[in-house]
């Protein structure tokens, strides 16, 4: 088995010299243990955010994989199924289905249609697909007819967002870093689209985009532009802050003008959210969003890097917003 280690903690933007390639012999398999081999991996924000608090230098590189289970000592995961399996950065895992922390492997829901790519369970049918649902039907209760913004539109979680909101009936606002994003986000239904990279003022583009403010703000980014949403929130608006990636790689905290001024006097509802939380609605979930896309209303695009090998340079072009949809890695 092939695997990546996380041989130095980040600090600043990842570096490739973060990450070391290395081989081992697989173990035989025990009663209640699975062989399972990686087909797809998924490359995402939290394995540069969580780092510090969820690995330590040494360890494989932690993070999730599409595979199939080659033998099996399970009967509850036979040989042949396919699994979302958060194994780590390895081509091939000896596992039991279950550690101490939880779900190592989950199965494909049995319904999944031979026509949609099993990749899109990393995507928007997997955990970013979910996450966008929660924070909106879980956070910021969304209703019909309610303005929501959000912010790293055109990926993985964001563009889900989007599409969730026009199937629930509200407008939406999104932005991203790139003209041929923007575009992209029209095509998907979004009401208004801006490139926040290119603005002179992002206060004014978002008051442009819906001069009536906001109800909900799906947050993505952090920085600059967590304060500028506050200033175009409705009375009484709900904010879903799920991720902060403008800050991630920052060596030392970001000033940003104070924020408790908008909240009260907004009187907001701000709400941090893991989509784990929901975990125990994964199952039906997934079908209800897999429904949706049978009927032509979710559509998605996929990033894809070809070779194991390339595991950090995909991380990073991520990371950096290079490519337009989920960054999957196809071993
Ligand atoms: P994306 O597919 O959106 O990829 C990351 C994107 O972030 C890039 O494409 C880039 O898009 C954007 N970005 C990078 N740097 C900056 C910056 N300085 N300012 C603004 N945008 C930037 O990732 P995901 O959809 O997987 O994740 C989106 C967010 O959701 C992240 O913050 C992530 O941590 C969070 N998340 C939280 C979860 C939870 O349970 N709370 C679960 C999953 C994700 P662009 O070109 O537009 O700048």
């Amino acid at each position: 088995a092939k695997m990546w280690i996380l041989k130095k903690h980040f600090e600043g933007f990842p570096k490739e010299s973060n990450f070391e390639l290395r081989e081992e012999v697989l173990p035989e398999l025990q009663d209640g243990d699975v062989l399972v081999e990686a087909i797809y991996f998924s490359v995402d924000p939290y394995m540069r955010s969580l780092s510090k608090m969820w690995q330590k230098e040494g360890d494989v590189q932690y993070g999730t994989q599409l595979a199939k289970v080659l033998k099996s000592k399970d009967p509850a995961f036979p040989e042949g199924c396919y699994v979302v399996a958060d194994c780590g950065w390895r081509t091939h895992t000896v596992t039991k289905a279950k550690g101490s922390a939880g779900p190592i492997l989950t199965r494909i829901v049995s319904e999944w249609p031979s026509d949609i790519p099993m990749s899109l369970a990393l995507g928007s049918l997997g955990m970013p697909g979910l996450t966008a649902l929660y924070g909106l039907e879980e956070v910021c209760k969304i209703q019909p007819g309610e303005t929501v913004l959000v912010s790293a539109a055109a990926g993985a979680v964001g563009a889900m967002v989007g599409q969730i909101c026009k199937i629930k009936g509200c407008k939406v606002v999104g932005s991203a870093g790139g003209d041929d994003k923007v575009v992209y986000l029209k095509e998907l239904g979004f009401d208004q689209a801006f490139n926040y990279k290119t603005v002179p003022s992002l206060e004014e583009a978002l008051k442009k985009a819906s001069p009536e403010g906001y109800d909900c703000y799906f947050e993505n980014v952090g920085g600059p532009f967590f304060t500028a949403a506050l200033k175009n929130m409705k009375p009484g608006g709900r904010i879903a802050v799920c991720g902060a990636i403008a800050t991630y790689n920052d060596t030392a905290p970001q000033m940003c003008p104070y924020p408790h001024h908008e909240i009260i006097t907004r009187q907001l509802m701000v709400e941090g959210f893991m989509a784990r939380r929901w975990r125990h609605k994964d199952e039906e979930s997934v079908k209800r969003l897999l429904k949706w896309m049978k009927e032509g209303k979710l559509k998605t695009k996929e990033v894809v890097t070809v070779g194991f090998e390339n595991m950090p340079t995909a991380f990073m072009k991520m990371l950096k917003g290079d490519g337009l949809g989920k960054a999957i890695v196809k071993v």
